[in-house]
């Protein structure tokens, strides 16, 4: 590969309003919005997009979100989705990405419609269990993409710097993505981790596929954070305020 470490920008692709308790145990009725990101990732070799926000549709109203429009109110632009954001970067929708999805629900999938020649990298165990499903994550993800089902760890560019991390337990093939730019390592946890306090308060969504590996998974990121390597929660409002005024 050619010099340089691989960079991370935060992409603002639309905002969810919800109630604390509808992703916090024992969480109030009160409201917040919390962000949905996607994650830009420069490597000399490539351009990856780990995961890719909220559906376009979403700007004209909950309607398509369908039963999800009774937890979610979205918050987004026409032009605040993943294609136009990465046109603001000077990256082509339309071009040869690679596209990671942490998962499939709609907040990390909605966005692959404007991605049509990506090639999507995705845990097959994950892939297969939306495809067996159905329903709303099955109109956002299948759409003839050139897809990459994995099991397990994946290096994307056979050098170590940037990798597809599995932590199941939100959905059974949840993976997050590790990346090693020029100021140390990055975990982009997804929904692994919701927010900053998580890794330390322990506080789980309500639902899940699995809690225990929820858990487990929480606990690997905690040891990656031991070792020095920053975690990036999923949705968690003021870090990502804090990221998205730069590449880092
Ligand atoms: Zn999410």
């Amino acid at each position: 590969m050619s010099s340089g470490a691989p960079t991370i920008t935060a992409l603002d692709c639309g905002w969810l309003r919800t109630q604390q308790r509808t992703l916090s145990q024992g969480g109030s009725t009160d409201e917040f919005s919390l962000p949905v990101p996607a994650w830009l990732v420069r490597h000399p070799n490539g351009t990856v997009v780990f995961d890719v926000g909220l559906h376009p549709d979403l700007a004209d109203g909950p309607e398509s979100l369908g039963r999800m429009s009774k937890l979610f109110t979205p918050e987004l632009d026409h032009g605040g989705t993943v294609g136009h954001r990465l046109a603001h970067h000077d990256v082509d929708p339309l071009g040869k990405l690679t596209v990671v999805l942490s998962h499939c629900h709609f907040d990390h999938s909605g966005g692959l419609c404007e991605l049509p020649n990506a090639r999507v990298i995705v845990q097959s165990g994950e892939w297969n269990a939306m495809l067996a499903a159905g329903g709303y994550e099955r109109s956002l993800c299948d759409l003839g993409h050139d897809v990459i089902a994995i099991d397990g760890p994946h290096d994307l560019f056979d050098d170590g710097t940037v990798t597809c991390v599995p932590t199941p337990g939100h959905t059974c093939g949840h993976q997050s993505l590790r990346v090693l730019t020029a100021g140390g390592p990055v975990i982009l946890a997804a929904d692994a981790c919701y927010f900053g306090h998580t890794l330390d308060d322990d506080v789980l969504p309500p639902f899940g596929f699995d809690f225990d590996q929820q858990r487990a998974s929480l606990d690997m990121l905690r040891r990656e954070r031991s070792s020095g390597t920053a975690i990036v929660p999923g949705h968690d409002a003021d870090i990502f305020r804090r990221l998205i005024t730069s590449t880092f």
